[in-house]
């Protein structure tokens, strides 16, 4: 599961960008497909698993609770893992795909200059074409037999005098240009710079975080099937469905403030009662989740007047 959310540039590019962050640097890049929300996937048992058993009566419900609740946490534990590494590969697609872009603009810039300096270049050579022109036609002045062929020569070497100050105008205009140019090639460069910088980074944290979690997620994994393994079939399909349906992935948790601590609604007293109790399964009347006691989950009860 890892791995195939880590390798999941190579083959397709992920859909989905929930950095709000990233929305705003949009613009030199190619359109986005999609900026839902980045899917997490919750923690499920790798491994098939034995058969579970049936209900088994020396199992109390107090222990099912506790089971269930330790479960939830193990289960956290794992999402929040993979919520922060879910977000890394990403943004690293995010910053390759940015520099793709950028290197682009940097090649297109380049691509005009070269343009304008092959036209300087050939001004150039018109210019002194036209020098030796006048030149040539200056000579020949010397030897005309009239004023007619002297005057046709004179009207030869303005019209190359007008060529060279036009060649001079373009020139001018080509050198403005490719200034202009360098000054975005450079602005451009700079961000190119940085950008790869980050990614260096980016992908160096990636690294990290794989080899550092993927360790924690194994043993974590184990513990929850441990922690399953208490339980009987029908509880934990219960508790599985709950944690897919639920945003948070939260399918057992306490009555806090005299509250369900998944939606806030209020639990009356003498459900809050029935819950210490423990002798009943109870779920949140507005949400379904597994409600459990504060005292159960290890978490002090302020005492109440
Ligand atoms: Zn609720």
């Amino acid at each position: 599961m890892i791995k195939a959310k880590v390798k999941a540039k190579e083959s397709a590019k992920p859909v989905a960008n929930s950095k709000i962050e990233k929305a705003k640097k949009t613009e030199s890049k190619p359109a986005k497909k999609e900026t839902a929300k980045a899917k997490i996937e919750y923690a499920e048992p790798a491994k098939p698993k034995a058969k579970h058993k049936e209900i088994n009566p020396d199992v109390t419900i107090e222990e099912r609770l506790k089971a269930l609740f330790n479960l939830q946490q193990i289960d956290t534990a794992i999402d929040k893992i993979r919520i922060v590494r879910g977000e890394l590969p990403l943004e690293v697609q995010d910053l390759e795909d940015e520099i793709i872009g950028l290197e682009t603009r940097v090649k297109n810039y380049t691509d005009e200059v070269n343009v304008f300096e092959d036209t300087i270049v050939q001004k150039k050579q018109q210019m002194k074409d036209s020098l030796s022109l006048i030149k040539k036609y200056e000579e020949q002045q010397n030897k005309v037999r009239n004023n007619r062929e002297f005057d046709s020569l004179t009207k030869e070497i303005e019209f190359q005098n007008l060529e060279i100050q036009l060649s001079e105008k373009r020139i001018k205009e080509a050198k403005a240009n490719i200034a202009a140019k360098n000054e975005f090639v450079e602005k451009v460069q700079a961000e190119l710079d940085e950008r790869k910088s980050d990614l260096k980074h980016k992908k160096a944290e990636l690294d990290d975080i794989i080899k550092e979690t993927e360790k924690e997620e194994k043993s974590l994994m184990k513990q929850s099937g441990k922690a399953e393994e208490i339980m009987d079939e029908r509880l934990l399909t219960a508790y599985k469905r709950l944690r897919t349906n639920a945003r948070n992935g939260l399918a057992v948790v306490t009555v806090s403030r005299d509250a369900c601590g998944g939606c806030f609604n209020n639990i009356p007293p003498q459900r809050q009662m029935d819950i210490r109790m423990r002798k009943k399964i109870i779920v949140c009347e507005y949400c379904g989740r597994i409600l459990v006691d504060q005292e159960l989950a290890g978490v002090e009860e302020l005492v109440e007047a």
